[in-house]
């Protein structure tokens, strides 16, 4: 093929299914373009914002169009990020484009829009498609925007009529380009301001904490890339220790970045930020409003802050000048992006901290094991603590058998039903969810002015509606799961689509008025504790409590404050806080995650209930943890008690080693989606065939790779999409990724059928 001179560039074009193209640089530009920057480009018949990843001198491309103008005086985005967002393409087999559609802000992500406009005089269609756009206009006064016309019309083909129009005179077509330096930029950057906060004198460390900072000390002051893993048990002050190394690395003149799982739910970590660093703490998180990160962005990009501060997505924040990066709860399932870009932020965490060269911390009260055995194996440098701050002791746990052939206190009892009106479902015999032992630490605990936590990792009411009479269960009409009741909306939900309807008793099956609630969750919970202690002040945190924004935060502060008695609620509970005056903490079923299909189900419900028992005893008075179990003799609850992480671990490496799980393979899970079951079933059966004739025929993959599957995936349909699944399971991710990369060659990407490719699946449900 023929080479061309001149000046070119590769230009990554931030939507999902771009892989970089090639444009033409105006010569006009040329001395000030560069990797990094963004560009506006022609792309089909809009223009879009794209960045800058090379120049080239040559090109192979007969034909290429032209940049159009060039956006940024100098790079948003420097080179070791630009690197890492290519490995993570290539890693997680994603494109460029959907890199960098979580790379760059939305707002740094403008396209022109353009709008139709119909004009004055008479016209004659034939076309049916012609007069309806037509009437579309008139009924919008004359004007509609291109994406709203195509999304409206979805499959038609709308360009050639929209041209046509135009060519008869009908309409006029009007582009426009959303000011992509926005006036308000200024503003933001000017009303960034520190809360005036009292310092706390500082704390002197204890000696583990120096021990641990001590040695992150001296690999920032020599530079490069080590990971650190810091295991420190609940309460032994991490935070202090990467407070410590941040402030090291800024005196180093380096920026850092910290990573949280739910910024919500941490308000105390970014106060204790704002007061180390005032009006230098970057925040960057999902619930931002658009110009809210807009701005944020900028404050980074232009190393207004020396640190930022947020979840998953942060890991990708264009702090240039980087200098360390510290994720905290590195174990957290939150890291994991379950939709579009399915990468792990910790993961990537620790690559960018390659790239750049600068330590990362990853730190845990119960490390993931695949962190732990890394550790082991000389990868990361395992720092541990073992003591809690100021010596306090860590909580005693003790467990309650649910099982009835255990000395239950009170023989089980149709429970009465909980509520009079009769259009509502009664409930059915359910035992009595708060033991008599936790219900008597709970009246000392309040009496004595305390904090309790109850911990129940299912909301709603209850767990699914079943007819007394027929056995019919209410099930999502969109997806295969149960219908949770929620009692204050009155209503029954979809805990993954979403959908809900109002409540009634009437069995859509047999037509008796016999519904009954099956299953407890955290709302039910809430009630049979305002009887067991009608004076208590007592809240509920779960999703439903904290859907408005800012909700999460006031009770963490009323939390705080000591404003509330008993706190009940979900896994949201078990995170982070430090709160003084907490000394129980009650874990109800505490087993509901062992039970998950899911090789990670011991550790999950270990890191769990650690980190909810973690809650209690903080402060000056010891904490007590009471775990009610279904499997008390199971090795995660029996290690849990006894605190020992590594007995945990040595218990799990033993059963993921003679099971061929992760860390001692690699797991790529393919999941095909569609509307069509019989469709997805084929096109899945013939994936499995297609992988395992080459892995038959492929000296690379022999005896490397185990295809599990295809079978339906445990939640068979969701958000009416019928979803099977293959599992590649291997030694080396390469040869992995090669033949996921074959998957994906094989089913090109069509409206009918998807296949999603999913690196190191955390949930395969
Ligand atoms: P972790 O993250 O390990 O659970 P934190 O960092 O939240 O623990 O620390 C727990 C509490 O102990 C915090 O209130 C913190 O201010 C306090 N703390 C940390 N280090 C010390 C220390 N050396 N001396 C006294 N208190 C400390
Ligand atoms: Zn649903």
């Amino acid at each position: 093929m023929n080479k061309e001179v001149g000046k070119f560039a590769r230009i990554i074009i931030p939507t999902p299914l771009k892989d970089p193209l090639i444009y033409k640089v105006p010569d006009s530009l040329w001395e000030q373009i560069g990797p990094g920057m963004r560009v506006l480009i022609p792309l089909g018949k809009r223009k879009v914002t794209g960045v800058v990843l090379e120049l080239l001198r040559e090109t192979v491309l007969p034909e290429t169009r032209a940049i159009l103008d060039l956006l940024d005086e100098r790079p948003i985005v420097d080179s070791a990020l630009l690197q890492l967002s290519q490995w993570v393409a290539q890693y997680y087999l994603a494109t460029l484009g959907e890199v960098f559609a979580t790379v760059l802000p939305p707002s740094l992500r403008t396209e022109t829009q353009r709008t139709i406009l119909l004009k004055p005089g008479p016209v004659s269609v034939c076309e049916a498609l012609e007069k309806r756009i037509l009437d579309r206009l008139r009924q919008s006064k004359g004007k509609i925007s291109v994406k709203r016309l195509t999304r409206e019309l979805t499959g038609a083909n709308l360009y050639g009529v929209i041209e046509r129009l135009k060519s008869m005179g009908a309409i006029e077509i009007r582009e426009r380009l959303p000011s992509h330096r926005s006036r308000s930029e200024k503003i933001f950057l000017e009303t960034d301001s520190a809360p005036a906060l009292e310092t706390p004198s500082r704390l002197a460390l204890h000696t583990e904490q120096e021990q641990a900072l001590r040695k992150i000390e001296d690999r920032l002051r020599e530079g490069g890339f080590e990971t650190f893993l810091l295991h420190g048990v609940t309460g032994s002050g991490k935070t202090e220790v990467y407070l410590r190394a941040m402030e090291q690395a800024r005196r180093a003149g380096r920026g850092s970045l910290i990573l949280i799982p739910e910024i919500s739910l941490t308000p105390q970590l970014i106060d204790r930020l704002n007061v180390r660093f005032p009006g230098r703490v970057g925040i960057l998180h999902s619930a931002l409003s658009g110009p809210e990160r807009w701005a944020q962005w900028w404050r980074i990009v232009r190393s207004n802050v020396d640190v930022v501060v947020g979840a998953r997505s942060a890991v990708f924040a264009p702090l240039a000048n980087l200098g360390l990066i510290i994720v905290d709860e590195e174990h957290d399932p939150s890291y994991k992006q379950e939709e579009g870009l399915r990468y792990n932020g910790r993961d990537v965490a620790v690559v960018r901290g390659k790239l750049s060269a600068c330590p990362v911390i990853l730190g845990s009260a119960t490390p993931a094991i695949e962190s732990y055995q890394n550790s082991l194996e000389g990868r990361y440098r395992l720092l541990e603590m073992t003591q809690r701050v100021q010596r306090r002791p860590l909580p005693s746990i003790e467990t309650v058998d649910l099982r009835l052939k255990s000395n239950w206190s009170q023989p089980p009892s149709e429970g009465k039903a909980p509520w009079s009106t009769r259009s509502m479902p009664a409930r059915s015999g359910e035992h009595r969810m708060i033991s008599d032992r936790l219900a008597g630490f709970l009246k000392k605990n309040y009496q004595a002015a305390r904090q309790s936590l109850i911990f129940l990792n299912r909301r709603g009411f209850a767990n699914f509606l079943q007819c007394a009479f027929c056995g019919y269960v209410l099930r999502c009409s969109y997806c295969s799961v149960t219908l949770t009741l929620h009692k204050q909306q009155k209503s029954v939900s979809c805990h993954h689509c979403n959908f809900h309807q109002p409540v009634t008793a009437l069995c859509p099956e047999c037509g008796n008025l016999t519904l009954l609630g099956v299953g407890v969750g955290t709302e039910q919970i809430e009630e049979a504790l305002h009887r067991l202690l009608p004076e208590a002040r007592i809240a509920r945190m779960d999703r439903d409590t904290t859907s408005k924004r800012g909700a999460h935060e006031e009770l963490i502060r009323r939390w705080e404050k000591g404003e509330i008695d008993i706190l009940v609620g979900t896994q949201m509970i078990t995170k982070g806080h430090d709160v003084a005056g907490v000394t129980l903490v009650g874990a109800l079923l505490a087993d509901l995650s062992l039970n998950l299909p899911d090789f990670r189900s011991g550790e999950r419900t270990f890191q769990l209930l650690s980190q909810v028992a973690g809650r209690s005893g903080r402060g000056d008075e010891p904490g007590n943890v009471i775990i009610q179990t279904y499997a008390p003799d199971h090795y995660a609850i029996q290690h849990l008690i006894h605190h020992d992480y590594k007995g945990f671990f040595d218990a799990e490496i033993n059963f993921r080693r003679a099971l061929n799980y992760p860390p001692f393979s690699r797991l790529v899970c393919l999941r095909l989606e569609g509307p069509k079951l019989e469709q997805v079933e084929k096109k899945a059966i013939m994936l499995g065939a297609t992988l395992r004739e080459k892995t038959l025929h492929n000296s690379r993959f022999r005896e490397k790779i185990e295809i599990l599957g295809p079978a339906p995936a445990p939640i068979e349909k969701l958000r009416n999409r019928y979803r099977w699944q293959l599992l590649l399971k291997g030694k080396q991710s390469s040869s992995l990724l090669e033949l996921a990369k074959h998957a994906q060659e094989e089913l090109p990407r069509s409206r009918s059928l998807r296949l999603h490719v999913d690196v190191d699946p955390y949930n395969m449900l």
